[in-house]
């Protein structure tokens, strides 16, 4: 999953990438509006962190731009001021959701994982697969209810395929939603993360469509 925060705030900015890497996102960050704005409107994003007091081009700007430009993934406001007009105009807007400062981290990271679990049509914060499950909130995979060790970047494959189980996923979409922006990408190395995947939660869980990508199945629904 891949995160973009908005913040013209250096040290909010570093908690806030600090934070949500640590659980396991993708992060990039821009400290005004005219580069959020951009990244906004051309990289895949699953959710979005706005600040709406920036320099350059403010919040409410960029994100209508953002879905004037068709870019539809969740956006959650944050604003130093509690302004009433301004989070109608912003929800008015589209946007999903609204943190007045100051906020504890624990309650963005909940609210940015309810966000991106409705996006993906899931109401609870552990995803299941058949006897596969994934807990977002506590970052635990289990097997028939064994536990599974998974380095971070085995987690966030693994993370993207249950958040979108049942459809194809391309290996360079996959690499745009676990690699920040600033991070080297190979896509050879996707390939690594699945067949290690593979040997730790069964072979038969992730399957290759050939030229297309892969697919997360439960195996005892498969006939
Ligand atoms: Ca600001």
């Amino acid at each position: 999953m891949r995160i973009l925060v908005v913040e013209d705030d250096p040290s909010l900015r570093q908690q806030l990438r600090a934070a949500l890497a640590d659980v396991g996102y993708a992060v990039d960050v821009a400290d005004n509006g005219e580069d959020g704005q951009f990244m906004g409107e051309t990289e895949p994003y699953d959710l979005a962190i706005l600040d709406l007091g920036l320099p350059q081009v403010d919040g409410l700007t960029i994100l209508r731009g953002w879905r004037a430009a068709g870019a539809s993934m969740p956006v959650l406001i944050l604003s130093a001021r509690d302004r009433w007009s301004e989070k109608v105009e912003g929800l008015d807007l589209g946007a999903n959701d609204y943190l007045t400062k100051p906020f504890h981290m624990e309650e963005l990271l909940a609210r940015v994982r309810a966000h991106i679990r409705t996006q993906a049509g899931q109401g609870s914060s552990v995803m299941s697969c058949g006897d596969l499950q994934l807990n977002a909130a506590t970052g635990q995979v289990t097997v028939k209810g064994q536990n599974v060790k998974l380095t971070a970047f085995q987690f966030k494959v693994l993370d993207y395929l249950i958040h979108h189980q049942g459809r194809i996923v391309s290996r360079s979409e996959l690499v745009e939603k676990i690699y920040a922006q600033d991070h080297e990408r190979d896509s050879n190395t996707i390939e690594v993360f699945v067949g290690i995947l593979r040997r730790k939660i069964g072979a038969d869980r992730i399957v290759t469509e050939k030229g297309l990508g892969y697919r997360l199945v439960d195996p005892a629904a498969v006939t």
